[in-house]
């Protein structure tokens, strides 16, 4: 049948969540919205954005339409999106490409409308016209798959008449929600290998929090693999933000030091306190606001409230915990979700489990875990460790540990 090529969309319309509510930060949010859509969408060359005030437009500029949608399925601060097609400003261009649309998308009789909307008010059709005769010619071109629902219609065709075009819309797809990540300031996340301090990550980024990851290392106790989990887990979750830095902090002194002159009971609550102390000093030293971590109350012996408590007394700078509450049912559906669960139980040994005494104490002392303190050079040790950080700047998609098989295989 003539004229029975797909619909070419030109472009992505995306409208804005929660941002569009922010007062005078509104600029901000859309700049940084801006910024970091152009940044998931730098593969794609030809693509440009303009970020508007209360639109954003993706121009696609013949780049394929599924995979950038893809990837704007993953940025933070999008409510939804509509892939849109542009045509001349002519009534009969825009009746032609909305055949189209109903031509590709309608195979059973439903019920539509027409729902317009004109920001060229010189434009001699107005909205009300355009309604009418759009549906109407479309009425009289599918007679038998069409019919006018104004209330609850299976379809709607979208018109809007803009100074550079008429562009038509039928489908809106679902955003990430959340705010563009860099609008709520810096923070440090304490990564392990575990379940849940990647989902913590992924909640923290969903608030426009900019991530750096530390993770504490204890070479030789633990494995290089243990390490290229933690990377590994950065790379996926750096497809919210383009990359992350990842700080990797030696901890095998201080658990070598806090193991000899700290009683059992407190080896696990003095250890946490050593890795606050410098994600606190990181933190200060790199201009974060608060401290992220992937507690969740009651789950084990350090993530009691009294032991909270204890190990918080270190800092003074917010820890915040976004998976406090949630049971662990809820944070593995998380993880699964956001495709971290299959690494996180790869079986590496990190820092804590090789330090981890067997009753660790679910209600610890404050006054006895200075006291034991004493025994430590607390300085020293924490300065030793921040002189052996490495900092390495991780993106999305990058392979850390398959890159090392060979590697692997010879430990094994
Ligand atoms: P996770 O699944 O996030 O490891 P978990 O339930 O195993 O959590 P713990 O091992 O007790 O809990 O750790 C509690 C939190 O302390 C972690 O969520 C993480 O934020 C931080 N943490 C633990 N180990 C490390 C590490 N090696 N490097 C950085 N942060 C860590
Ligand atoms: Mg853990």
């Amino acid at each position: 049948m003539e004229g029975d090529e797909l619909v070419e969309y030109t472009e992505i319309m995306v409208r804005y969540g929660e941002l569009s509510t922010k007062g005078h930060n509104k600029k901000n949010f859309i700049d940084r919205l801006g910024a970091n859509v152009r940044k998931a969408l730098h593969r794609f060359e030809q693509v440009k954005v303009h970020a508007q005030r209360d639109r954003l437009h993706v121009e696609l500029n013949g780049a394929n339409y599924d995979q950038v949608m893809n990837r704007l399925k993953d940025v933070f601060g999008i409510q939804n999106f509509s892939p849109s097609i542009r045509v001349d400003k002519t009534f009969a261009a825009t009746a032609a490409a909305a055949v189209k649309m109903v031509q590709e998308q309608v195979d059973h009789p439903i019920t539509f409308k027409i729902n317009t909307r004109r920001s060229d008010h010189k434009f001699p059709i107005d909205t009300f016209e355009m309604n009418d005769r759009l549906g109407g010619y479309l009425l009289q071109k599918f007679p038998d798959l069409l019919k006018v629902d104004v209330h609850h219609p299976d379809l709607t065709i979208r018109v809007e008449i803009r100074l550079n075009g008429i562009f038509l819309s039928s489908e809106t797809i679902q955003g990430a929600g959340g705010l563009p990540v860099g609008t709520a300031g810096k923070g440090m996340m304490m990564l392990s290998g575990g379940i849940d301090s990647p989902v913590a990550a992924y909640l923290g980024m969903k608030r426009g929090v900019s991530m750096e990851m530390v993770h504490f290392f204890s070479p030789p106790y633990t494995s290089p693999q243990a390490l290229a989990k933690a990377k590994q887990l950065t790379a996926k979750l750096a497809r919210y933000s383009g990359s992350i830095r990842f700080i990797q902090v030696p901890f095998a002194e201080i658990q070598e030091t806090v193991k000899e002159k700290v009683p059992e009971g407190y080896l696990m609550t003095v250890q946490r306190r050593m890795m606050l102390r410098l994600a606190a000093a990181l933190t200060m030293k790199r201009h974060g606001l608060a401290i992220f971590n992937g507690e969740s109350l009651g789950q084990v012996a350090s993530q009691t409230m009294e032991s909270m408590l204890v190990i918080n007394d270190v800092t003074n700078l917010p820890v915040l915990r976004p998976v406090l509450s949630f049971d662990k049912t809820e944070i593995i559906a998380l993880a699964k979700q956001i495709d971290t669960y299959d690494l996180s139980i790869l079986p590496y040994e990190d820092c804590c489990t090789v330090f981890t005494p067997p009753s660790p104490k679910t209600k610890p002392n404050l006054e006895r875990t200075r006291k034991y303190e004493q025994r430590l050079d607390i300085d020293g040790l924490i300065k030793r460790a921040l002189d052996g950080i490495k900092i390495t700047e991780i993106h999305n998609g990058e392979d850390f540990l398959n890159q090392n098989e060979d590697v692997f295989a010879e430990l094994l």
